[in-house]
C-alpha cells in the first residue's frame, strides 16, 4: 500500500477508541472533489461489496430480476438470490461481455444490470462505443451498475466516462473500490458514485460505521498519493506484459487483460496444475467454480512472485500428465 496510507493509518489509530465518523464526511468530500461530483453523489462502503450487498438490501423484492453476464464477480448474484430475485445470467461472447444479449434479458421486472468494466474472472473489457450504444438504449427504469474495481489498471481507450453519465441525470451507479489498485483490500474501503437519490437509499441499507476510521483515513490518503496509483499501475502492465509475452512463447492461450490477473486456458490440464502448483506454494484460482474446467485465473504479483509462478508452471506442465 501507499506509504502515506500507512502512515495515515498509524494516526489515526489513536483516535479509534470512539466511533468513526458513520457519514464518512472527510472521504467523500474527497472522492466528490476528486471526481467533480456533488458530496451526494458519494457513499463510502466498507470495500465495495458492502456497496454491493446494500444494492440487493435497498433494491431487491422477490419477483424482480437482475441481469448480468455469466461469467462475472460473483457477489451479486449471491445477493440477488439471497433476496428473492431472479438471476439472469447471459452467455459472453468469446470471453467478453455481449451487451447486445444483455439488453435482450431485460423486462420489466429487471431491477438492476450489472456489468463489471473490465471484468474479472476473464479480465476483458469492451469497446467504448458499443458500452455507449448499450447505454443508450438502456430502459430507464432499470440501474446500470458498473463495477470499475479494476478500472486504474485498465488502457486508456477502455475509460468509459461512466461518472459523466451520472452528471448526466442517467441512472447509472458506478462502484469502486481501494481493494486493487491502492493496495489496502485488508483495510476495507469502497465507495459508489450514483444519483443522490440511490445514494440516499444505500446509505440506510448498510450497518452502523460500516466503514471503520482507518478505512477512512487509509482511502483519503491512498486518493492523494498519485505517484504511488501510477508507480502500481506501470509495474503491473510491465509485469502482466512479460506474463504473457511467456505464454505466448509457449503457445500457452490466455484472455488479454485490462486488469491485474491473467485468465490462461490450460485445457484439460487445468486442475492437475493448480494443484501441482499449490504443492510449490504457488495459489492460483483454478475457475471450475464458474462452469470454466479449462481456466486458472493468476493474480499478478510482485516481479519475484511472478517468476516464481512462472516456474512452477513450467514444472507443472512438464509432469506426466493422464
Ligand atoms: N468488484 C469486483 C469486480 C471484484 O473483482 C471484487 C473483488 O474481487 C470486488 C468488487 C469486491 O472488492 P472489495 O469488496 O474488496 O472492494
Amino acid at each position: 500500500m501507499s506509504p502515506a496510507a500507512e502512515r495515515a493509518i498509524v494516526e489515526a489509530a489513536a483516535a479509534a477508541c470512539g466511533y468513526p465518523d458513520d457519514q464518512s464526511l472527510g472521504l467523500r468530500r474527497k472522492l466528490a472533489e476528486e471526481l467533480d461530483v456533488d458530496i451526494d453523489n458519494v457513499l463510502a462502503g466498507n470495500g465495495s461489496s458492502d456497496v454491493i450487498y446494500r444494492l440487493g438490501a435497498a433494491m431487491l423484492e422477490l419477483g424482480d430480476n437482475v441481469v448480468m453476464s455469466k461469467y462475472s464477480f460473483n457477489l451479486l448474484s449471491i445477493v440477488t438470490k439471497m433476496f428473492g430475485s431472479e438471476l439472469r445470467a447471459v452467455e459472453m461472447d468469446r470471453y467478453h461481455h455481449d451487451l447486445q444479449a444483455v439488453l435482450g434479458a431485460i423486462d420489466d421486472r429487471t431491477k438492476i444490470v450489472y456489468v463489471d468494466l473490465p471484468n474479472n474472472p476473464m479480465g476483458s473489457d469492451v469497446a467504448d462505443a458499443d458500452f455507449r450504444r448499450f447505454v443508450s438504449r438502456l430502459p430507464s427504469h432499470v440501474l446500470l451498475v458498473v463495477d470499475e474495481a479494476y478500472l486504474e489498471f485498465a488502457d486508456p481507450e477502455y475509460r468509459h466516462g461512466t461518472i459523466d453519465l451520472i452528471r448526466e441525470g442517467r441512472n447509472v451507479m458506478v462502484v469502486r473500490t481501494f481493494s486493487k489498485s491502492h493496495g489496502l483490500a485488508g483495510v476495507r474501503a469502497g465507495y459508489a458514485v450514483g444519483l443522490p437519490e440511490m445514494i440516499a437509499g444505500l446509505a440506510v441499507a448498510g450497518l452502523p460505521f460500516s466503514v471503520n476510521t482507518l478505512a477512512q483515513a487509509a482511502a483519503e490518503a491512498a486518493v492523494d498519493d498519485k505517484d504511488f496509483l501510477a508507480r502500481t499501475v506501470e509495474l503491473n502492465r510491465r509485469e502482466r506484459e512479460a506474463l504473457c509475452a511467456h505464454l505466448d512463447r509457449e503457445g500457452i492461450a490466455y484472455v488479454p487483460s485490462q486488469t491485474n490477473f491473467v485468465a490462461i486456458d490450460l485445457g484439460s490440464r487445468a486442475g492437475a496444475v493448480v494443484r501441482s502448483l499449490e504443492q510449490s506454494g504457488v495459489i492460483v484460482r483454478h475457475l471450475a467454480g464458474y462452469g470454466l474446467e479449462n481456466f486458472i485465473r493468476v493474480s499478478l504479483g510482485t516481479p519475484e512472485m511472478n517468476v516464481r509462478f512462472i516456474d512452477a508452471l513450467t514444472r507443472a506442465l512438464g509432469e506426466p500428465f493422464s
